[in-house]
């Protein structure tokens, strides 16, 4: 490992009041750690978009934290997509994870573009290039994406995403080092260099990852479900299980090279705190600093 990895956490915005606390206690014990960047998801839809924008003005103005804001182009036309970056780059919002979306409802139906939208996220990145100085993320897929039929197509198709102007990107999650390896292989082999951040999901609840790796497609490993599904009723024995797979995975990705690590928080920043302590506690003082690998200025 040549540079400092960097370290993100990622939230989403919540729907009631009591979820918006959850969410900033959360945020306030992430802050003094200065990570690299904290992620804001966007809804699929409707008022919880606006619940998006709200909470990433709200990182930007009332934090240390620098936000990352996710956008899809679900249902937008490129009008209204104009518009939402502008809003960010007001509120001084330089950093977007170009997304294209799900059809909401059903992941996996079929995907509708918007009349005056965008097909694909390869044109979102132009689109927020085209708008001004932005630091542009996108999405990785270490099990290959969902609707992509072969690897060749799916590598091919991502590495157009970067050209188009990617900085970095963030995987989907997954739960086999191996799968991230071969994605950032096959990469590599096509002459791609923008660095692919690993997502961390601690898998601490047997119901809740299996309904996620469902949706996201992601193989959860057997051994790991039967621990889990051992721990269905005892929360702390979960915690333990899915903290003790996810420190694994890390520090592996990170011996292997991974640029960072991206967490999932699902508000609740516990799980991934104590991945990231733990992680910290292997590294070497000076690669603890968390912006030297990706750089997001
Ligand atoms: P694309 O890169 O457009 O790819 C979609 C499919 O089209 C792929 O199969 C690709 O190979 C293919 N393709 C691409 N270009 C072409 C082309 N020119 N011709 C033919 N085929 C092509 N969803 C949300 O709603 N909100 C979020 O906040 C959110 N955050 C996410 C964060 C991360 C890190 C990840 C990994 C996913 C996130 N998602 C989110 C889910 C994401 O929107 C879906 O997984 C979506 O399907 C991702 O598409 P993409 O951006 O990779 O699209």
């Amino acid at each position: 490992m040549t540079a400092k990895p960097s370290f993100s956490f990622e939230f989403f915005p919540p729907k009631t009041q009591a979820g918006m606390r959850t969410l900033w206690s959360a945020v306030r014990r992430i802050e003094p750690l200065e990570p690299a960047f904290a992620s804001v998801t966007y809804g699929a839809g409707g008022s919880s978009r606006a619940r998006t924008v709200e909470v990433t003005h709200r990182i930007a103005t009332e934090t240390t934290l620098r936000p990352v804001a996710h956008l899809t182009a679900v249902d937008h036309s490129v009008a209204e997509l104009r518009r939402i970056v502008g809003q960010y780059a007001d509120a001084g919002i330089k950093d977007v994870l170009a997304l294209r979306g799900d059809p909401p409802g059903d992941p996996r139906g079929t995907w509708q573009q918007h009349p005056q939208g965008l097909r694909y996220a390869y044109q979102l990145v132009e689109l927020v290039r085209s708008l001004g100085d932005f630091t542009v993320g996108v999405a990785a897929f270490p099990e290959m994406h969902p609707r992509s039929p072969d690897w060749d197509s799916d590598v091919r198709h991502f590495v157009a995403k970067c050209k188009a102007g990617a900085d970095y990107a963030i995987t989907q999650m997954f739960f086999r080092v191996e799968d991230y390896l071969r994605l950032r292989d096959r990469v590599a082999a096509a002459g791609c260099t923008t660095p692919i951040i690993p997502e961390i999901m601690p898998a601490t609840d047997v119901r809740q990852i299996q309904r996620f790796a469902e949706l996201s497609g992601a193989t959860f490993p057997e051994d790991l479900a039967h621990r889990l599904e051992a721990a269905r009723d005892n929360p702390a024995a979960g915690h333990r299980i899915g903290v003790e797979h996810a420190t694994a995975m890390a520090r592996r990705l990170l011996a292997e090279g991974a640029p960072g690590l991206h967490y999932i928080t699902l508000n609740r920043s516990t799980a991934a705190l104590d991945i990231h302590r733990s992680v910290l506690a292997d590294l070497p003082s000076s690669s603890r600093s968390h912006d030297d690998a990706v750089s997001v200025h």
